[in-house]
């Protein structure tokens, strides 16, 4: 019996620098956690997709990662959440986009992919499917978090948009070291070999027009097939989406033959970089095997496999 679980709680410039000791204490315990979560789904012989809605529950349900409870503010003071979960042994996708007071995400994303005829739901839809469906509905007071409400103040009189950190100016494209991505995502490769992706985010500070990052995009953000990989992204959700991130890394291991890693490096390291586009992501394939990626100064990680092998680390 062997099957592996691999999260990301975000990337960016996540540096020794800008991390004291509570904070390292805090993401340290927040992974472990949710590491926890969904190694007991996949030790008691769980499927990879319930490994991982476990393992994003908990993330969600932590005010310190940017999904769920701790999701940023949009223009308007609002959280709007995008997630999305894709079962790599028979490519079905549920998908959430926009939606608000939803406790978990993530849970609501299976929930449109088991039971909604759709792949894709969004705003008020999405939280009238929820309601109809019997999930967890929280007031907006639960997502008030002050770090992330300070975050939105200092650029709420502003057309800026920031990606959980002070200072990413996206209106001038001028990047700013200080800033970091809060997003979460897990795959995971349960004893049966099947694979499983799934990603959570409150997108960006001070998001307007009801803006969708790649997070929920299927192929973009997310992406699953016993075939190749399970993908998890986190970064700048715009050249994520333009650069189909996810399915392209399956698409070099389907068409061309290389490796996790080997297609992993070449659309993290290369092609993005390339773009300008700033981030990472996780992967595992139908062997257990794994990759952490990113082209950020760090991204909170870790992973759990069957062979006791466990880790959980911050920068590059
Ligand atoms: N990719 C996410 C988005 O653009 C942000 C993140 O990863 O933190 O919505």
């Amino acid at each position: 019996m062997s099957f592996t679980l691999v999260i990301h709680g975000g990337a960016g410039n996540i540096t020794p620098a800008i991390m004291n000791a509570q904070q390292e204490k805090e993401y340290t315990e927040g992974l472990k956690e949710a590491l926890d979560s969904g190694y007991d789904v996949l030790r008691n012989g769980g499927a990879a997709l319930d490994a991982v809605v476990a393992t994003i529950s908990t993330l969600e349900d932590n005010p310190i990662f940017n999904a769920g409870r701790g999701a940023v503010f949009t223009k308007k003071g609002l959280n709007e959440m995008d997630a999305a979960i894709m079962d790599g042994s028979n490519l079905a996708v549920g998908a959430i986009a926009g939606v608000r007071n939803i406790k978990n995400p993530i849970a609501l994303a299976r929930e449109v992919m088991l039971h909604s005829g759709h792949v894709l739901l969004s705003g008020s839809g999405a939280a009238e499917f929820a309601i109809n469906q019997g999930m967890t509905m929280t007031p907006d007071e639960y997502f008030f978090n002050q770090l992330r409400y300070d975050q939105w103040v200092e650029i709420r009189d502003t057309n800026y948009t920031q990606l959980d950190h002070k200072g990413d100016n996206l209106k001038s494209h001028v990047p700013n070291p200080e800033y970091k991505f809060g997003t979460v995502g897990a795959v995971a490769c349960d004893e049966k070999g099947n694979l499983a992706a799934g990603t959570s985010t409150g997108g960006m500070t001070n998001k307007r027009f009801g803006r969708i990052g790649d997070s929920p995009i299927v192929g973009a953000g997310t992406y699953a097939n016993n075939a190749t990989c399970a993908i998890s992204c986190t970064g700048h959700g715009e050249f994520f989406l333009r650069a189909v991130v996810a399915h392209d890394i399956s698409c070099l291991m389907e068409y061309k033959g290389l490796s996790l890693q080997e297609a992993c490096n070449t659309v993290v390291k290369d092609k993005l970089v390339k773009m300008g586009g700033e981030g990472g992501l996780i992967g595992v394939d139908s062997k257990g095997n794994f990759d952490f990626c990113f082209n950020s100064a760090g991204m909170y990680r870790g992973m759990r496999n069957s062979e006791g092998k466990e880790m959980v680390a911050f920068y590059g």
